[in-house]
């Protein structure tokens, strides 16, 4: 379940929306002034923190202006003053939304699922590209078999991406030659062929997998 952060001065409050969370099924903590928040903030890797901005310590829009040099966790600012100034610099400073106080609770919790939702999709549109166990997170820039690294060199992970972006399509060496070594090399595809067995000692031989396959007479395929 996602893990959410109040931080909150009002103790009585942060207890009731805490309560309420956590019949939610969410795992809640909390921080009553600025600096704590900030602190858990930066090293609990919460899914979603509720943040009021009259705070002691610091102000909530000071936490998370500091707080986003490190995390980009989803922020619902909680404001007691309807002023449209803290709700404008909350948003530009990239708090996801803002709720006005007093607020109902219902509404509360409309919103975090909705903030929720929204770091989902963003999660799954992030380059996550697989075949069976194995993971490769483009962003990132690393390969996996079932949780294990493996290290591959830039050219053999561009050809991994190629081939895991086409799973289950067949790509000729020529096509493969194009997308990975950027132009065709006249007759001197056999490099392909050279690091698809380099592929191939990494991850087939080294898991016990057949995953990068020869298509005779066509080329290569990635898949189950
Ligand atoms: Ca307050």
């Amino acid at each position: 379940m996602p893990k959410i952060l109040i931080v909150e001065d009002e103790e009585k409050l942060a207890r009731f929306v805490e309560l309420e969370l956590k019949h939610e099924g969410y795992t809640v903590d909390k921080a009553f002034d600025g600096r704590d928040g900030l602190e858990k903030m930066e090293t609990g890797g919460y899914d979603l923190v509720l943040l009021d901005i009259m705070l002691p310590g610091l102000n909530g829009l000071e936490v998370l202006r500091r707080a986003r040099r490190t995390v980009d966790t989803p922020v619902i600012m909680l404001t007691a003053r309807d002023s449209v100034m803290d709700k404008v610099t909350g948003l530009d400073m990239g708090a996801e939304d803002y709720m006005t106080k007093p607020f109902e609770i219902e509404e509360l919790l409309a919103r975090i699922r909705a903030a929720l939702r929204k770091t989902e999709r963003r999660a799954a549109e992030s380059k996550q590209l697989a075949c069976g166990l194995l993971a490769m997170d483009v962003d990132r820039h690393t390969v996996a078999y079932d949780g294990q690294a493996v290290e591959l060199t830039q050219r053999e992970f561009d050809l991994l991406r190629v081939l895991l972006e086409n799973k289950g399509i067949v790509l000729s060496r020529s096509t493969l030659m194009e997308r990975v070594w950027g132009y065709d090399y006249m007759g001197e595809t056999n490099i392909v062929d050279v690091y698809v067995r380099y592929l191939r000692g990494k991850i087939d031989d080294a898991f016990g997998v057949k995953l990068v396959q020869t298509v005779r007479g066509v080329g290569y395929v990635i898949r189950e």
